[in-house]
């Protein structure tokens, strides 16, 4: 018998040290833990008026720094959140993030508005909405402060998608359709989608004031955007010939880049804001 207990705690130790060896250090495991440590941090980019550069609003971007505190790319880890199932979690962190600054933020600048990245999944837990507005009930942030950016990516099972459109709306919220131009859905899918803004992805910015044939889709999205009734921000300006042609098209489009501010802490956008 003692020998037979010997036995079983000689493999019941070595279990432990090797499952103490193997602790997995993988990317999607040490992302995992730093979602349940909330180790992850959000920083904001202003959101401006092209013609006069003043800030309208600004988007929450997650950061994350792994085990080697390195950054990982967002999209990097989006996509291993998104693969794992857990992204859900990275959006409650953020829009927690956001709630909690934004009311700070409002008090230098009342009205003003933080669009935070959604993902598909959000839209297909049928909890995602509720705890939304229990957060922002609890913290009296107005709905109207947090715009909620979807991308045409993620817009899969179409009914929901619509549905979750339409309630959030309902609510106060500002909804965009992120990426525009990058993902497959049609001309008539869009329309489908009421939403308030269309955000031209950064692939078509790069392509003004260049020889490319895609230059010349520029003004034809922009146009769309006009029909559709939809405001227009237009990603990624870098330069200040791309601005100061996108505001001889239209005077109003929004737009944001590095040519107007790289994302920064809240911090950096209050004292901005506070300038303005
Ligand atoms: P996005 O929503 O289209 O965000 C814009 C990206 O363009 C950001 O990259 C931003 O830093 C970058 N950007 C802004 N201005 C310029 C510019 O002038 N030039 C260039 N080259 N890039 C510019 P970031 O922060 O790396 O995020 C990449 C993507 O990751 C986002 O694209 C979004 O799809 C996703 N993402 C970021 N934060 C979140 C989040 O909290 N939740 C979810 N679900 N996705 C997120
Ligand atoms: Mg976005
Ligand atoms: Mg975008
Ligand atoms: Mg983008």
């Amino acid at each position: 018998i003692a020998a037979a207990i010997g036995t079983i705690i000689g493999v019941l130790f070595s279990g432990t040290i090797l499952f103490m060896r193997t602790r997995d250090h993988s990317l999607p495991n040490q992302l995992r833990r730093a979602v349940r440590q909330k180790r992850l941090s959000v920083v904001y980019q202003p959101i401006v008026e092209v013609l006069t550069g003043s800030v309208v609003a600004a988007e929450a971007l997650v950061r994350w720094n792994d085990d080697d505190d390195k950054p990982v790319r967002p999209d990097i880890f989006i996509a291993i959140a998104e693969e794992q199932g857990f992204i859900g979690d990275i959006t409650t962190l953020v829009l927690d993030r956001v709630t909690d600054e934004l009311a700070d933020i409002l008090r230098s600048a009342p009205g003003f508005r933080v669009s935070v990245n959604m993902s598909a999944q959000d839209l297909t837990d049928d909890t995602f909405i509720p705890r939304l507005q229990t957060m922002l009930q609890t913290k009296h942030v107005p709905a109207a402060g947090i715009g909620l950016e979807l991308t045409e990516r993620s817009t899969a099972e179409r009914d929901i998608v619509i549905e979750s459109i339409r309630q959030l709306r309902a609510y106060g919220h500002t909804v965009y359709i992120d990426d525009f131009g990058t993902g497959y859905s049609s001309l008539a899918y869009l329309s489908e989608l009421d939403v308030d803004v269309l955000k031209v992805d950064r692939a078509f910015t790069q392509t003004i004031g260049t020889n490319s044939v895609t230059a010349n889709i520029v003004p034809q999205i922009l146009a769309m955007g006009k029909a559709l009734q939809l405001k227009i921000v237009v990603e990624g300006i870098e330069l200040q010939e791309q601005a100061t042609y996108l505001s001889g098209i239209d005077a109003i489009i929004q737009g944001q880049g590095w040519l107007f501010g790289k994302p920064a802490s809240a911090q950096a956008l209050r004292e901005r804001l506070i300038q303005r």
